[in-house]
């Protein structure tokens, strides 16, 4: 039992140290990040967490049911245990701090943050994770979780026998459409243009006769009080409005990893996710990434979990192979 070590008896929560130069500055505390915090709190090194917030998209997710060791869990109650499990480690925490920033100088590195604070550690793992594209219509941010959804992998379950909407046109919103007509009743795949996802794709979601096709239309609003109740859309061509009755809406107009403070720094591939190898090792010596904002593929909790346990146990062998005097 970990927590009852003498070793850890330091629970009173450590504040963010401008002052000090921290073993290891781990950006972000979603499930990449707090795995990573765990990780490196049990080798010792001094850590200090750097985020915006405690959770990350994980907060979004109104069900959970794919983290071994829960049948079912809701976002917010998973990153409570998270956090819980994590406050047991004397780590310093600056959450309500955004990284603008991330340099090298001399044999460290540095963050500035959006507070003006700046902090310097000698290994640093980004896990600052990545958000979903919105479509910017009302009713969208208020319905957040309530049938709107950025994650059909995460929530297609939890539309079974309902009709619901994809809006996007490629690869990944064709694939949202066809995970989800193996649960809803109905799937409308509504794109502005054309679609533009794979043939084989497409071919494959006509097969499942359960998807109308509605292209030439741009998204209005989204509709309902208490619950999705709807899509208000335009048609391109004679700018009629439809509305169109609903259970959900998943929006896969794509992803942007948040990624931006450290683009100077460490290599982005073209889509701006980190580049990592599979010791979570970026391409600048000391700096490791993991989870949503890295090019490592699929982006889900327990994988994001997982690279960020590896990011500090490499963190931890780069640490003591450079810095261990
Ligand atoms: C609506 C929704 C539902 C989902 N449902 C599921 C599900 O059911 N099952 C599943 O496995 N996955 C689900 N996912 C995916 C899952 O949430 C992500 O894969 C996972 O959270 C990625 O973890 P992460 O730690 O890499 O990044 P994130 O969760 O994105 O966390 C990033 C952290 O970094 C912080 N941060 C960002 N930028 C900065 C900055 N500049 N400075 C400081 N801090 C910063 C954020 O505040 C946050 O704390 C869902 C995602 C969404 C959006």
């Amino acid at each position: 039992m970990v927590a009852q070590d003498q070793d850890y008896e330091q629970r009173s929560e450590k504040t963010a140290d401008e002052e000090q130069c921290y073993d290891l500055l781990i950006i972000g505390a979603g499930p990449a990040g707090l795995t990573a915090a765990v990780y490196a709190a049990r080798k010792k090194l001094e850590t200090l967490m750097v985020s915006v917030n405690v959770g990350g998209q994980t907060l979004l997710a109104a069900g959970v049911e794919t983290y071994m060791g829960f049948q079912y869990v809701s976002g917010a109650e998973l990153v409570q245990k998270f956090e819980e499990q994590v406050r047991q480690f004397p780590i310093a925490f600056a959450i309500g701090e955004e990284v603008t920033d991330l340099f090298a100088e001399d044999q460290q590195f540095a963050v500035r943050t959006s507070g003006g604070k700046r902090f310097t550690s000698k290994t640093v793992i980004i896990a600052s994770g990545r958000r979903a594209r919105s479509l910017d219509v009302p009713g969208e941010k208020a319905l957040i979780g309530r049938g709107v959804s950025y994650c059909a992998t995460c929530d297609a379950p939890l539309f079974r026998d309902k009709d619901v909407a994809v809006i996007g046109s490629g690869n990944p919103a064709l694939t949202a459409v066809n995970e989800l007509s193996s649960y809803a009743h109905r799937v409308y795949s509504v794109v502005r243009n054309t679609v533009k996802a794979d043939p084989v794709l497409v071919d494959r979601t006509k097969r499942t006769g359960k998807v109308e096709f509605l292209a030439g239309y741009a998204i209005q609003e989204i509709r309902g009080t208490k619950r999705v109740e709807g899509l208000v859309l335009r048609r391109l061509d004679d700018d009629k409005v439809v509305d169109l009755p609903l259970g959900g809406v998943f929006v896969e107009i794509g992803a942007m990893p948040n990624s931006d403070f450290a683009r100077e720094l460490v290599l982005l591939n073209e889509r701006k996710e980190i580049e990592v190898d599979c010791d979570c090792k970026t391409n600048v010596p000391g700096i490791f990434a993991a989870g949503d904002v890295t090019t490592a593929p699929e982006k889900q909790i327990i994988v994001a979990a997982g690279e960020g346990a590896k990011a500090a146990l490499s963190a931890y062998r780069y640490f003591v192979m450079v810095h261990h005097e």
